[in-house]
């Protein structure tokens, strides 16, 4: 765990939300909400739904925003892309832009902190998550509004939320909008057996893809084929009984094959992990050398939703740390 804790690293598929802290969600919830422990993924979602009730106030988003870049900054994540949802909270005057406002405030201010101590800090960027509860519309405002904070920092847009709700056709507009605009997309996908939303998800082909745990000999070709690079997570798989043991884990035969993976912590707070962690996990589940651990960062640097300039910056930054 101390060596990776001391690896630089990239975390490219963190949930805002789920990456809360358990002493800021005990004080903002009071006891009735418990993170960490085995949850399946519809007690997930119910568990996310109490989240929102007590974080959807703007100076709430802020603070939680701030402080899940100062964790994993904490853990030496350098380059770190945390996705949320816009949410429309009315009742505390919570709107799909002044949510998004006050989660680029909590990271304005993280970036404050550190340069007022003259540091640098891990770089930020923001996703946008399409919600699958979502309709077309929504999900369209939610690409529009990317589309205008792109200057301010959010570089693409995520499709998450319960994989048995709601349909692919709904937001591939919105996807299609979104992919005109410039902006980079990654979809969740195969949290649960589904081949013909999987298979679609392939042929759109979008710049990542999260999980991909439930798929056929025939998805398992189309997903090889593609090269489109997948984030894993092993303890949010494994505690959500997405897989059985981690043994057993899809990243071993993709990384085996030399498909393009990166390691991930889905939702740190309500999993009790860090990126550290999961790469500890990785390293003696599947027999990882230092090198080859150190390898799996360097090469998230690559699948970073940045302009090629900027990511060809941050994979030489990690190929100078590494050297
Ligand atoms: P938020 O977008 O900041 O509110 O982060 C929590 C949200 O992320 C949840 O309500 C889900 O929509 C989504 N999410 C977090 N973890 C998962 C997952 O494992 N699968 C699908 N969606 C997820």
């Amino acid at each position: 765990l101390a060596f990776c804790r001391s690896l630089p690293k990239i975390e490219l598929h963190a949930h805002l939300n789920g990456s809360v802290r358990e002493s800021t969600l005990q004080e903002l919830a009071g006891e009735q909400l418990k993170l960490g422990g085995a949850k399946t993924l519809p007690e997930c979602f119910k568990l996310f739904d109490a989240i929102h009730r007590c974080t959807t106030i703007h100076e709430r988003i802020q603070r939680i925003a701030r402080e899940a870049a100062e964790d994993f900054a904490a853990d030496n994540v350098v380059y770190l892309e945390l996705r949320t949802s816009p949410k429309v909270h009315l009742e505390h005057g919570v709107t799909k832009r002044s949510y998004v406002d006050a989660v680029l405030a909590g990271l304005a201010e993280y970036q404050a902190a550190c340069s007022a101590v003259g540091q640098t800090g891990a770089t930020v960027r923001l996703l946008l998550s399409i919600d699958r509860r979502e309709d077309a519309a929504a999900a369209l405002a939610t690409v529009e509004l990317a589309a205008e904070l792109m200057p301010r920092g959010v570089a693409g847009i995520d499709l998450s939320g319960n994989p048995a709700a709601g349909e692919l056709a709904t937001w591939l507009p919105a996807l299609r909008r979104a992919r005109s605009l410039g902006l980079a997309l990654t979809l969740h996908a195969a949290e649960v057996f589904n081949p013909g939303e999987t298979a679609a998800m392939l042929d759109f082909a979008p710049e990542r893809l999260g999980h991909m745990c439930c798929l056929d000999a025939r998805l398992e070709a189309q997903l090889a084929a593609s090269r489109i690079p997948i984030e894993l997570c092993l303890t949010s798989n494994l505690l959500s009984g997405s897989v059985t043991r981690l043994p057993d884990h899809h990243f071993a035969a993709l990384h085996r094959a030399g498909h393009p993976v990166c390691l991930c912590t889905d939702d740190c707070g309500i999993y009790g992990t860090s990126l550290s962690r999961e790469l500890a996990l990785a390293g003696a589940c599947f027999d990882l050398s230092p090198a080859a651990l150190a390898r799996l960062c360097r090469d998230a640097a690559g699948y970073a939703f940045l302009p090629a300039d900027e990511r060809a910056a941050l994979q030489a930054r990690e190929a100078a740390r590494a050297a």
